[in-house]
């Protein structure tokens, strides 16, 4: 069991880090993406990074040492948001570019939030320091307020004065990025396994075919190897580097164009190398079906308040994630006001996560499907693609033009007036094939996943021969290899901690279930 490898050491290192640039229309992202592009002059590459893949790499010398960072070469918040609504973490860090002429705008903040949520640390680029109104001092001072406190301040984020355009400082910004990922991410992979990874973009070429941009974030890849990704399979026939070079071989954090693929795979799904092609094309035909079902069955869990309501009453879910939106910023004021003067006992909290004045967007659904929140607008209405959007990721829009009215329904919710009824659904089982025993975890159960996936939120029972052995359990931990996994699919390994239940046999079974809410009438 690949627990047992833990200990050898030897065969991981340290990679580098995927870093997402985010910020305010006109800051100058792509400004900057193209700037660390050019100053990455590598010597014996006098084209330099030429093709766009849709991410490249750089190496900057930090400490006397050659560090490489890779960027996601899409600037703004869309791709890091469509992979996280794809439950994919694609980058491990953000670059937050504010104009210094400008200072602080919503889609800064909600860049911001974007980064919060996914739990990423950011680095800060003041950005535009040539223009004679610029002022860095002030949004030091703004973003303070916002909780991202400089470290000249005694706060843990590095801000970094730049000029994109001008080509200044973007070396110490490298450096400032390699030095946040060392002290705040522990980025390693073991280069010797099977790859895997995700897609960051891909399209249909006239004579190439299919063409995936892949992201290797564990493992090797290699040409000739056969692999899965989405519902797209084949033989990797070539890959070709931001340099426009073919290489043979993807060690983690690189990404490459991958050609060979039977179809377009959607950016954010997940990439791996099977045995041969026979197997990559039952897996991805398999893969297919259950995206199916996932996204039929997603349609059905709509995070509303009555299904809150339920998982706090099941003590899953302590806080109510709220984005509101007013046509004016007293409404918007005064609603939170009113909310925070609800009284609903201490182990219930509302948390505003997000507010604005203006229609409800498509960022603020995204932001709303990535973080669990229900949007109340305030008299105003989603505009563009917004409602679309909400449908199909099962965000709930709730309208108002009254506050008291407002108030008194989410006050209602968090009481418990509303109760939904529930029905189990079972997501997967897992067979223990292991046991470590842990002074500091407790037992551990090694354990190969049999059927569907095992989720880090579920809630599982243990089987032992037929008979139920404990219900209801909570995960204390889901790892697979070395790293806390959200979720581990069927054919996968994984080493699991189960709370307040040690008394586990080789042999049981874990089966993984989430309650979804019966649709009314
Ligand atoms: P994005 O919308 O954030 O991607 O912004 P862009 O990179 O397209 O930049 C918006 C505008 O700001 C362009 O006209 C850039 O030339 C300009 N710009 C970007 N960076 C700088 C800078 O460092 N200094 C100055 N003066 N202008 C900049």
């Amino acid at each position: 069991i690949e627990l047992g490898d833990e200990g050898d050491e030897s065969d991981w290192s340290v990679r580098p880090p995927v870093v997402t640039v985010m910020g305010h229309v006109d800051h100058g992202k792509t400004k900057l993406l193209d700037a660390i592009r050019d100053a990455n002059v590598i010597e014996g590459e006098a084209g330099g990074i030429t093709q766009h893949i849709g991410a490249y790499q750089v190496a900057t010398q930090v400490d006397g040492e050659e560090r490489k960072i890779t960027f996601i070469d899409t600037p703004g918040h869309e791709a890091f948001t469509a992979m996280r609504a794809r439950g994919s973490q694609s980058s491990d860090l953000a670059v937050l570019v504010v104009a210094a002429d400008d200072g602080v705008m919503p889609q800064t903040i909600e860049a911001l939030n974007h980064a919060k949520a996914a739990g990423v640390p950011i680095v800060v680029a003041i950005n535009k320091i040539d223009k004679p109104e610029a002022d860095p001092t002030k949004i030091r001072g703004q973003l303070t307020e916002y909780g991202v406190i400089p470290e000249e301040y005694g706060g843990d984020t590095m801000f970094v004065e730049i000029s994109a355009k001008s080509r200044i400082n973007i070396e110490g910004l490298l450096e400032a990025v390699v030095l946040t990922a060392d002290a705040s991410l522990d980025l390693q992979a073991n280069a010797s396994q099977d790859a895997q990874g995700i897609v960051i973009e891909a399209h249909l070429d006239r004579g190439r075919g299919p063409v995936a941009t892949i992201l290797v974030q564990r493992g090797t890849l290699r040409v000739g190897e056969s692999i899965v990704a989405g519902p797209a399979h084949g033989r990797v026939r070539a890959m070709i580097d931001e340099y426009g070079h073919e290489i043979t071989e993807a060690t983690p954090s690189r990404p490459a164009m991958v050609l060979g693929l039977s179809a377009v795979p959607g950016a954010g799904q997940s990439f791996l190398v099977v045995e041969d092609d026979r197997m990559a094309r039952q897996i991805a035909e398999k893969r297919e079906a259950r995206e199916r079902a996932a996204q039929q069955a997603k349609r059905r869990v709509r995070r509303t308040l009555e299904d809150f309501m339920a998982s706090m009453e099941k003590g899953e879910s302590q806080e109510l994630n709220l984005i509101l939106k007013g046509d004016v910023s007293g409404s918007v004021e005064a609603l939170e006001d009113a909310l925070a003067k609800i009284d609903v006992g201490d182990e219930v909290g509302i948390r505003v996560i997000d507010r604005g004045v203006g229609a409800i967007t498509e960022t603020n659904v995204d932001l709303a499907a990535a973080s669990d929140a229900i949007i109340i607008g305030f008299n105003v209405r989603p505009q563009g693609k917004a409602t679309e959007m909400a449908d199909r990721e099962g965000v709930e829009i709730r309208y108002y033009s009254v506050i008291y009215q407002a108030i008194e329904e989410i006050e209602a919710a968090l009481k418990g007036m509303l109760k939904p009824e529930y029905e189990e659904r079972t997501l997967g089982k897992a067979e223990i094939r292991a046991i470590f025993r842990s002074s500091k975890a407790g037992n551990i159960a090694g354990c190969m996943v049999t059927e569907g996936l095992i989720r880090r939120n579920a809630k599982v029972r243990v089987l032992r021969d037929g008979a139920v052995a404990a219900d209801n359990l909570d995960l204390a931990s889901l790892r697979r290899e070395k790293d806390d996994a959200a979720e581990v699919r069927e054919g996968f390994e994984c080493g699991l901690v189960l709370k307040n239940f040690q008394d586990i046999k080789e042999g049981d079974v874990i089966e993984a279930f989430e309650m979804v809410e019966i649709p009314r009438g």
